[in-house]
């Protein structure tokens, strides 16, 4: 007998195994033209053509025919910025500026609870409209903006990393913790929210120049004392940054040298990013399997330079990608994607199309260390699921009158589309895009 817990996603289904190196690589991907998802309770217990799932699911599975759009593994934000969502698109200079301008005093707003439920609700809105399933964010420094987050997040049944921001100095008096009481905070609310549900904690000092020393030690022993959380931060952003950073820290041999100092670098650092690198830290990068997230949009937005996805990958370092909303200037995954390759073609990098879906969807898991669970259409995986139509606008449907290749589709969907190509966002198997 079917139940309700029970469906199958009909369309075309497209995954990935490993970062491929063209179309012609057809050992990194999956596709299958008329396909089909078998999902129960909440993850994906078949994959295979539709004749062959039909074949195997229970008499009466309901049937969800998404022909003639493409299916693929929900998409993911690596680095973003929860209480940044009412200061996106902000006129500003660059990075110091537009901080002590804009965010500090939105972030010091989520003191109040009820303002933290309310941007919380907006802030999933967004994500799922824009087809993305996790992100990993920042909170502010108040543990309520981490209630609040959580709690959405939890109500909503995603997975989702995020943690409070710990920020002793270099900021205004609201936006600040101390160094005790960010350690008591951060350390109450992991051992309230990591693995309750979907969550993972994250240890979220903001960057260096926003911590003291007593601070980033504290960051250190959170990460001794919870060691499956992650841990974000920024660095490398700004040139302005770096030299302020150096002033604060100047026994540190460069900027990642004040982190490694206080036991920040493993495979579950996330580290914002990363354009102004030197040798000794690259190595030091991919000795620590430390992971450099590029943030395409906010990097170009506070003219903060350009992000070298070769270099980094040609030195084994990991990689990642992400919106950085609000630095960042868009939630969707799709423009972040477009405008990464513009960067990316800055530098005589062209991105192939496959490798951009890659990225953001297994590629960003296994950045996460969370490809079990998510980032691929894979049986056992947890069904997060996107719906993309790259015909969604009358741009895009002209364009596709001419376009013969799977790689070609997706081009066209990463340069020219955004939430109106989101056909549906799947969250455990649940039709989860707001205003359907
Ligand atoms: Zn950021």
């Amino acid at each position: 007998m079917a139940d309700q817990n029970t469906k199958i996603l009909r369309g075309r289904l497209l995954t990935f195994s490993s970062a491929p190196q063209g179309e012609e690589d057809t050992q990194a991907y999956s596709y299958e033209e008329d396909g089909a998802l078998l999902i129960s309770n909440g993850q994906i217990v078949a994959r295979s053509s539709y004749k062959d799932v039909a074949a195997l699911a229970p008499a009466g599975t309901e049937i969800v025919d998404h022909r003639p759009h493409l299916i693929l593994p929900g998409l993911i934000d690596t680095h973003i910025h929860f209480p940044q969502a009412e200061v996106i698109a902000s006129w500003a200079d660059q990075l110091l500026d537009w901080l002590n301008d804009y965010t500090f005093p939105a972030e010091m707003k989520f003191t109040d609870k009820a303002h933290g439920a309310r941007i919380a609700q907006e802030f999933y809105d967004a994500l799922l409209s824009h087809g993305t399933t996790t992100s990993s964010a920042y909170c502010s420094s108040h543990p309520n903006s981490v209630d609040a987050y959580f709690e959405e997040a939890e109500r909503r049944s995603m997975l989702m990393l995020g943690g409070k921001t710990m920020m002793d100095r270099n900021a205004p008096t609201g936006a600040c913790d101390t160094a005790q009481s960010s350690y008591d905070d951060s350390k109450a609310l992991a051992t309230k929210w990591h693995g309750r549900g979907r969550a993972h904690y994250v240890v979220t000092p903001r960057f260096a120049i926003t911590s003291t020393p007593e601070q980033l030690e504290a960051a250190g022993c959170l990460l001794t004392e919870f060691p499956g959380c992650h841990l974000q931060t920024h660095i490398n952003e700004n040139h302005n940054e770096i030299t302020f950073t150096k002033e604060l820290y100047p026994e540190a041999p460069d900027y990642l040298g004040v982190y490694e100092k206080f036991g920040l670098l493993g495979p579950k650092t996330l580290l914002g990013h990363c354009i102004h690198m030197n040798e000794r830290e690259l190595r030091v990068m991919q000795e620590t399997g430390s992971i450099a997230v590029f943030c395409p949009t906010s990097n170009l937005f506070l003219g903060s330079g350009l992000f070298n996805k070769a270099g980094l990958e040609d030195a084994g370092i990991r990689t990642a990608i992400a919106t950085d909303v609000g630095g960042g200037t868009n939630y969707s995954m799709l423009r972040t994607l477009d405008e990464g390759y513009k960067v990316l073609q800055m530098q005589r990098q062209r991105m192939h199309p496959l490798t951009s879906f890659y990225w953001a969807t297994l590629g960003n898991a296994d950045a996460l260390s969370l490809s079990d669970k998510i980032g691929t259409l894979d049986v056992g995986t947890d069904a997060d699921i996107v719906v993309l139509n790259a015909k969604a606008t009358p741009t895009m449907a002209l364009r596709m009158e001419t376009v013969e290749t799977l790689s070609g589709e997706l081009f066209v969907l990463q340069t020219l589309g955004d939430d109106r190509a989101v056909i549906e966002t799947y969250i455990c198997g649940q039709p989860s895009k707001p205003g359907r």
